[in-house]
């Protein structure tokens, strides 16, 4: 049961998202007071058949360059690159420390040597605790641990001075996870006891009716004699005209 007890502060909270509704990849979203931002991913979209010669897209950062004093800090989810590819560009001007779950920290270490700029070696990569909160000048922020295709995914919930907001990440339900754990049901449950005000979820292939089956299941609705590498290294197998929950379904094909 949610509890919207808040008692709200005066500031005002704005969002921003700068890229990732709407589309798939390109992730960043900017969460503000009048004196505190932060920033909630920084990914990258990969380039489709009809932008040739493109390696990567980033999105429009000049929001977060214009009122980059206010730059508290820049949140991550996830390590996937469209959460984390665009992050050697942002750190280019922002003199914030990166948040990030384990895993994702050590790949936004990678990403931040292999990009070279000169000043990327003074960037602080911070590891999150999933069990305590951290202050970023008006908000309280607290990292979740939910399932995704990836170890040590996140959703992230912030305490503002309008109440709270759940940011869910990349996320699906799954109990039987192929890589991690599953999502963290009792924490969730937690942060509904102190008070979602509003939730960010974004789903691919929502709309689509019936339940993606998770990897695991292909692994095992698999014929013995096909069921070698294939499945043991965690490759999903897609069926791109019924895409599921998670924008993927299950497609097993004996030959
Ligand atoms: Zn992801």
């Amino acid at each position: 049961m949610l509890q919207n007890d808040f008692e709200y502060g005066e500031s005002s909270v704005r969002i921003i998202p700068l890229g990732g509704l709407g589309e798939v990849g390109m992730n960043m979203m900017v969460v503000e007071t009048d004196d505190d931002m932060l920033v909630i991913d920084c990914g990258v979209q990969f380039p489709e058949y009809n932008t040739p010669g493109i390696e990567r897209v980033i999105p429009n950062m000049e929001y977060v360059r214009k009122h980059r004093e206010r730059v508290r800090a820049v949140l991550v989810t996830h390590g996937h690159l469209d959460h984390i590819g665009g992050l050697p560009h942002l750190m280019r001007f922002v003199d914030a420390p990166i948040y990030a779950p384990r895993l994702a920290a050590e790949m936004i270490r990678r990403e931040l040597k292999k990009s070279g700029g000169r000043n990327m070696a003074n960037v602080q990569v911070n590891s999150v605790r999933l069990e305590r909160d951290y202050r970023f000048g008006e908000f309280n922020v607290q990292w979740i641990g939910v399932c995704h295709s990836i170890p040590d995914s996140c959703s992230i919930y912030l305490d503002t001075p309008q109440g709270g907001i759940l940011h869910s990440g990349d996320f699906k339900f799954d109990n039987e996870p192929m890589l991690g754990l599953p999502t963290d049901y009792q924490a969730l449950s937690e942060i509904g006891q102190r008070g979602v005000r509003l939730l960010l979820s974004d789903s691919t292939n929502a709309e689509d009716e019936d339940l993606a089956f998770g990897p695991y299941r292909c692994g095992r609705a698999l014929p013995s004699n096909r069921r070698s590498k294939r499945t043991s290294d965690h490759r999903q197998f897609f069926d791109p005209d019924r895409p599921g929950s998670d924008g993927r379904r299950c497609r097993v094909r004996a030959r």
